[in-house]
């Protein structure tokens, strides 16, 4: 169970992803906005710092089968350390941690046409992207607030 201080952090990193939202809606386009909040709900479920928990956490619980994907994580990656509850880099290191198999194992099924196909895909949609990490950094960073 939270503690008073602890609802209090979250309360005012809520307050701050709402007005951060909603600066964004008024510089950048809806869907980007809402590709980000969808991220961050992604982030909170999935990806949160916390899968460098030698016993596990929700989000770990979360993968079901696929959670053996993080026990090397797990292994690699003290908990609490800046490599997995820093900003930035640990969102990064997370991200790389299951983008390059995935990456990898694209270009095995996908042949030799993956490769140029996949950095085609990027490149017209590198705002999406920059969306989706955006929205798993945010969730990253709420959760540190909530960690402190
Ligand atoms: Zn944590």
């Amino acid at each position: 169970m939270s503690s008073g201080d602890e609802h209090t952090r979250l309360a005012i990193a809520s307050i701050g992803s709402i007005v951060a939202g909603a600066v964004a809606a008024l510089f950048v386009p809806l869907r980007f906005v809402l590709i980000g909040a969808v991220a961050c709900m992604v982030g909170e479920l999935l990806l949160s710092p916390d899968l460098d928990h030698p016993a596990g956490c929700r989000a770990f619980r979360r993968w079901w089968i696929l959670r053996a994907i993080w026990i090397p994580y797990q292994s690699l990656v003290r908990h609490r350390s800046p490599w997995s509850h820093w900003p930035i880099i640990g969102t990064a290191g997370r991200l790389a941690y299951l983008g390059v198999p995935l990456y990898g194992a694209a270009c095995l099924v996908g042949g030799p046409e993956a490769v140029p196909e996949l950095h085609r895909w990027a490149t017209t949609h590198w705002r999406e992207i920059v969306a989706v990490v955006a929205g798993v950094e945010l969730s990253a960073v709420l959760h540190l607030v909530g960690d402190l």
